[in-house]
This record gives C-alpha cells, sequence and structure tokens, in this order.
C-alpha cells in the first residue's frame, strides 16, 4: 500500500448541519500543496460503535489516519478510550499532559474540575500531542498493525495548529522517498466547462498525465498531474494552444482572479475607476480583496437609480428614455465620466437586469452592458447569462473585469464574447 492518510472527524454536530467539517478541508487543502490528498475522509457521531467501524474502515487503507475531536471533557468525548480499544490498550495519566491541563487552568485562574483531568489520559504507549491553544492535549498512538492515529482536538485553530506541527512533519518524513507529483494549473475564464472539456481531450496528452477539471463559478480550473515532469512542458504548450492564451488569467493555483488582475494592473501602471449599476458594488469590492489595491482601484460610483446615473455621471435623461438604463449607450457614458471624473486609467460600467423582474422580450433576465473608457477608445458589450440574480452579478463583475484584462494584454474581444459558462 503507498502511503496514504485519511481523517475521521467525529462529533454529532457535524452530522446535525450545525457545523460545517473544515478541519478535515484543512488537512485536504494542506496535503495538496504537498501534491498528496486525502484517501477517505469520515465523519461519524460520538458513538463508540461508530468511532470503531470508523477506525477500523480508515486504518484498512490508509496508514496515517488523524481523528478530530473528542478530546474534551465531557461524557460524549470519547475519542480517547476508543482509539486506545481499538490499539487493544488501556489509558493510563500521562504526567506531561496532567501538567499541561494543570498549568492551561492556572494560567487562566479557572477551576480545575475534577472531569478535566480526564484530558490527561492517553492510550498507553502513546506520545502526547502538544495543544497549545487549549486544554486537550493529543496524542499519536500504534495500532497493532503498524498503523499510525493521530489524534488532535476538535477545536479548529487547535486542531490547525497541533495539524501543521506536529503531523505534518510526520507526514513529510513519510513521503521523504516518494517521487513527487508534478502539475500544471490553468485557471480560465469565458469558457463553458463542457467546451473546455472537448479542447484538452482533443490535446493527445500523454498516458502518465491525468487531467482534472474544477467548475468555479464563472472560471474554469485544469490541472495536469504526472510523476514524470519531462512531459509536462509540451503537454501545457498543447492545453495552452488548445484553450487559447486570452481565456487562461492565470498558470498559479494559489492566485485568483482579482490578484491576477491586480498584478497586470500594477504591472502597467494602470488605475481604475467603476460605475455600477446592477453590481451595486461589487466590482469595486472584487477590486479591493486584494492587499494593496489601493496602487489600482481609486473608487468609484453606485448609480443604481437613474437619478444617480444623471445628477452623478451625466447621463442625459434624453438618453436613458430613448435607449433604456441598460443599453450600450448608457454604459458608455457611465465608464466614460467615472474615468474622467476619478481620473483613472480606465473606467468600467455594468447595467443590467439582474432579475428575477423587470426583463422584457428585447432586454430579458440576465441582460447586461459593460463599458469600458481607456485611453485606446471606449469598448461596450451586450452579454446574456441566463441565471439567477447573484449569479448575473457576478458574472456581470467577472466580464467587467475581464475586459480590462484584455484591454491590457491586447487580446481580443471576439463576436459573442463572452461565450455563457453555466454552473
Ligand atoms: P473540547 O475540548 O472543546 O471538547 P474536542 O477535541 O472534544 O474539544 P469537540 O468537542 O469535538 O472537540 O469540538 C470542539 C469544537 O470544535 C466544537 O465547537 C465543534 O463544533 C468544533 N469542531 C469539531 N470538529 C470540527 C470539525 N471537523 N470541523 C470544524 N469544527 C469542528
Ligand atoms: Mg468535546
Amino acid at each position: 500500500m503507498s502511503f496514504s492518510v485519511s481523517i475521521l472527524a467525529t462529533g454529532s454536530e457535524l452530522l446535525d448541519g450545525r457545523v460545517v467539517d473544515t478541519n478535515s478541508n484543512f488537512v485536504a487543502g494542506i496535503l495538496a500543496q504537498r501534491g498528496l490528498r486525502l484517501r477517505r475522509v469520515l465523519v461519524v457521531d460520538d458513538d463508540r460503535e461508530e468511532l470503531l467501524a470508523g477506525l477500523g474502515d480508515l486504518c484498512s487503507v490508509s496508514e496515517l489516519v488523524i481523528t478530530s475531536g473528542g478530546l474534551g471533557p465531557t461524557t460524549d468525548d470519547l475519542t480517547r478510550e476508543i482509539v486506545a480499544e481499538f490499539c487493544g490498550v488501556g489509558v493510563v495519566e500521562c504526567p506531561q499532559a496532567r501538567k499541561h491541563v494543570e498549568e492551561f487552568y492556572l494560567k487562566r485562574a479557572r477551576v480545575l474540575e475534577p472531569t478535566n483531568l480526564k484530558q490527561a489520559l492517553l492510550p498507553q504507549g502513546a506520545t502526547m500531542i502538544h495543544n497549545e491553544l487549549g486544554t486537550a492535549p493529543g496524542f499519536i498512538a500504534r495500532t497493532g498493525e503498524g498503523r499510525v492515529i493521530c489524534s488532535l482536538s476538535g477545536v479548529p485553530r487547535e486542531f490547525k495548529q497541533m495539524f501543521v506541527d506536529t503531523v505534518v512533519p510526520i507526514i513529510t518524513e513519510k513521503t521523504k522517498d516518494a517521487r513527487p507529483i508534478h502539475r500544471a494549473t490553468f485557471k480560465t475564464f469565458g469558457l463553458p466547462e463542457s467546451v473546455v472539456g472537448r479542447l484538452v481531450a482533443g490535446c493527445g496528452l500523454p498516458g502518465d498525465i491525468t487531467v482534472s477539471y474544477r467548475a468555479a463559478f464563472p472560471e474554469v480550473h485544469v490541472v495536469l498531474k504526472t510523476a514524470r515532469p519531462e512531459n509536462l512542458p509540451d503537454a501545457s504548450r498543447r492545453v495552452e494552444s488548445a484553450l487559447g492564451s486570452e481565456v487562461i488569467f492565470s498558470r498559479e493555483a494559489e492566485r485568483d482572479f482579482f490578484q491576477e488582475l491586480q498584478r497586470l494592473c500594477e504591472k502597467r501602471h494602470i488605475t481604475v475607476a467603476t460605475a455600477e449599476s446592477c453590481t451595486g458594488g461589487m466590482i469595486a469590492e472584487c477590486l479591493t480583496r486584494t492587499p494593496g489595491s489601493s496602487a489600482v482601484f481609486l473608487g468609484g460610483v453606485v448609480s443604481y437609480n437613474n437619478s444617480v446615473k444623471q445628477a452623478v455621471l451625466n447621463v442625459p435623461q434624453e438618453i436613458i428614455a430613448k435607449h433604456g438604463a441598460v443599453s450600450a449607450e448608457v454604459v458608455r457614458i457611465m465608464a466614460r465620466e467615472a474615468r474622467s471624473r476619478i481620473g483613472a486609467t480606465f473606467g468600467v460600467a455594468v447595467s443590467g437586469v439582474a432579475g428575477p423582474d423587470g426583463g422584457s422580450a428585447e432586454k430579458p433576465v440576465g441582460t447586461f452592458f459593460v463599458g469600458v473608457s481607456g485611453p485606446q477608445g471606449a469598448r461596450e458589450v451586450r452579454c446574456f447569462y441566463p441565471g439567477e440574480r447573484a449569479t448575473v452579478r457576478m458574472y456581470a463583475t467577472y466580464v467587467a473585469l475581464d475586459l480590462i484584462r484584455r484591454e491590457l494584454e491586447a487580446f481580443p474581444i471576439p463576436d459573442g464574447y463572452p461565450l455563457v459558462s453555466r454552473q
């Protein structure tokens, strides 16, 4: 069996909708950064039979099993007893653990209840895992078959710290001789997932390369993985030319659309101003997510009501009456005025029908116009995204920012841009 890690998350609150199992997600994320993935995630109730069955299941497939939760002082905290039972040993008080529990209470001037001393018990032969942030120490136990069980506190911040400080070094040691997995990431905007899949499938990639897709609305991500790094550059070139470099906004797994746009704007010393109607400030919000955004985003106007379009952005009443507030003519003026009044390199404006009401035969719900005004002139696009209000607004935000990206990269804006991408 190749080395693998699984996680047993315990707690009835995880099964009845009160709490989301973020601990497993955290572990999966850290493993992914190291080219590993969790073998299984199992969530079980605080129940002896469930815990025993869960440990049995996970230890049958993984060399390292992490448990989360159930180390507290209450009667429903069963992890230490059940792990001991599973390993065929009893529990004993660990002097180091007792010292930790006593000092924890002393430092906080809290009364130590006799039940708190339960937290000083560990399965016989286990090694304590220090819990800097909480009372319950964790532990590392070994089963008769040589599987390693690392039991950590369920409290997310305690879990994270214990995992990073103690479990990650164990994983590093166990995987040091493994052949690392090499990956190439392509984050795209503008093509539906089905089209991305078809284009990548047509690349004729060698058999050692596995391809995975993730639709992260409205983006689609493609990841190529292989143990043979020599095959990656050619495969990446093929994928890039099949998808078209203009739809690939990032090749870095850790960077998002907004960070990439900010990086691009900073590199070109570009500033942006916004004039938003149906997006209600979302574009400005997205432009200010990344630290350092003040170098790029100067400010914006949320001109939701037509009176604000007229009074603040100089959109003549006759233009609104003639073409409608959702029109190329109106976003052209909004973008131009945002740019000139705020003094930015680019002004970008959006006006649309986000729904669910307000649509017409000519401009159904999901219709929006985006205007960009910049040093090379102005550009407006009419778009349609058939979705719910929240998705229409997010899609319009992406289109607005993607148009700036395309301007800066001198990428074309083809007829029919942007293709409709479904969730
Ligand atoms: P305590 O000493 O606080 O009892 P514990 O190790 O016994 O810690 P639990 O009682 O299972 O852990 O959970 C403690 C807290 O952490 C609870 O608020 C619980 O909702 C939360 N929690 C437990 N497991 C998870 C998880 N997998 N993901 C996110 N939160 C969790
Ligand atoms: Mg508990």
